[in-house]
């Protein structure tokens, strides 16, 4: 690895942490961050320490948010009667592309491990069945990732939640569009045969 004065250094290691950034990557920022102007510089460490500082998460779903409730929660447009819980908030970023969802949500933050010793308690579990319990959900709609892991989770919530009353759905699952059913795996194509639909 090359010598650079130390605050370089210390800048590209820092770099390197990041996912998806390896050496090339993170010496290829640092020199370009070195040349911008100061005020670039500091845009750029204010932006890495807001998010720091001044996001949580909603007090209702757990999103990242930037005050007590997240955008999704103060929205009154969203339907409060569907609920779509997910692994992740960087999840909701999938759902909300398609733009065909209108309910809220609920992060969980993981998802069921018992080989990594991640238990329900772990997750956040509790509030949901809190906001079932408050009478206006009707349908859960669980699209935790189509992991082992996601899938336990999803068995695990369908048995919680069903009987407080509220309707449990699963996202479908299969061949991804575009491709050619010749490459599924047989558990992507069982699951896309179990999540058929009538036409
Ligand atoms: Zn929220």
């Amino acid at each position: 690895m090359p010598d650079f004065a130390e605050p370089l250094a210390r800048l590209i290691d820092a770099l390197k942490h990041l996912p998806g950034i390896g050496q090339k990557s993170a010496q290829r920022i640092a020199f370009h961050v070195l040349r911008a102007g100061r005020e670039d510089a500091e845009r750029l460490a204010q932006a890495l320490l807001d998010v720091k500082d001044k996001l949580g998460l909603c007090r209702l779903c757990n999103n990242i948010s930037d005050s007590d409730l997240c955008l999704y929660c103060r929205d009154a447009g969203r339907d409060p009667k569907v609920v779509c819980v997910v692994e992740e908030p960087t999840n909701i970023v999938g759902i909300e592309t398609t733009r065909q969802y209108e309910g809220r949500y609920h992060v969980l933050h993981g998802a069921l491990s018992p080989l990594r010793g991640i238990g329900p308690e772990s997750l956040k579990i509790k509030g949901l069945v809190e906001r079932i319990g408050q009478g206006e959900i009707q349908e859960v709609i669980v699209a935790t990732n189509p992991t082992v892991e996601g899938e336990a989770t999803a068995v695990y919530l369908a048995r919680l939640l069903k009987p407080l009353g509220v309707k449990v759905s699963r996202i479908a699952m299969g061949v991804p569009v575009g491709s050619d059913l010749e490459f599924a795996d047989e558990v992507t194509m069982s699951k896309a045969m179990e999540g058929r639909r009538e036409m």
